[in-house]
């Protein structure tokens, strides 16, 4: 059975001689792999369509019970060679295509997290990354996934997170917590001012120019990612 699908490619690795085995996101069927039939031999079906950030349209075919379907040809819709303009922008590339690969389950058809991949990637084509954006879209990511931390109260007792203090962020409570509450056993990182602001931050575009206080969110937001994977987010 053959269908089209509009789908962002994750990752891509050789098979033999002339193959891509092929992981992608598609808008209709989420995530899934495929094998594309000699396509590092000829450029005709496939052309640069399947390099890893491109959104393509995909004609696939899905064969009986194989978790491997079979990538006919491909079409770009919005290629990356705008990302490839600088290495800040291919490490945000390939930091949003990481969190894909971790987070996605196979199968599961989820366009919210789609178009929010894809709305990243297209961002990034066009200018250098923030580090604001960069907070704002993992936090977003992981609020899509269910483990969207709390970081504008405290994630135990709700006080809001607006005045300075010792805040922590708890890594097993997911979010931030006040010093009252922060007593209490568990994974945490005390927050630097910087920190908190940076969180208090998101979404509000008239601060998006305090970088440092991103620079600092970001950092913990990172570490809180591995806790939630178990590992290092791998990135490459
Ligand atoms: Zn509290």
């Amino acid at each position: 059975m053959q269908s089209m699908v509009r789908s962002i490619i994750l990752r891509r690795v050789g098979y033999g001689e002339a193959d891509w085995i092929v992981c992608f996101f598609s808008r209709e069927h989420g995530r899934m792999s495929g094998i594309a039939k000699s396509a590092r031999a000829s450029q005709r079906r496939f052309g640069g369509a399947l390099e890893p950030g491109s959104l393509v349209d995909m004609r696939i075919n899905m064969r009986g019970s194989s978790h491997l379907v079979r990538l006919e040809e491909a079409a770009i819709i919005w290629p990356v060679n705008g990302v490839l303009k600088s290495l800040e922008r291919i490490n945000a590339m390939q930091r949003a295509l990481g969190l894909a690969l971790a987070f996605l389950q196979e199968g599961e058809a989820n366009p919210g997290k789609f178009d929010l991949l894809a709305a990243r990637i297209r961002s990034l084509c066009e200018n250098e990354p923030i580090p604001h954006e960069a907070v704002a879209f993992e936090l977003e990511w992981l609020a899509r996934c269910g483990f969207g931390p709390t970081v504008s109260c405290c994630a135990s007792c709700g006080r809001k997170a607006d005045s300075p203090g010792r805040w922590s962020f708890d890594f097993d409570r997911g979010g931030l917590v006040c010093a009252g509450c922060g007593n209490v056993t568990g994974l945490r990182a005390p927050l630097s001012d910087a920190a908190l602001q940076g969180f208090m931050s998101v979404g509000d575009r008239l601060v998006a120019g305090e970088s440092e206080h991103a620079v600092a969110a970001r950092a913990v937001l990172s570490r809180y990612i591995d806790h939630v994977l178990g590992r290092p987010l791998a990135v490459r």
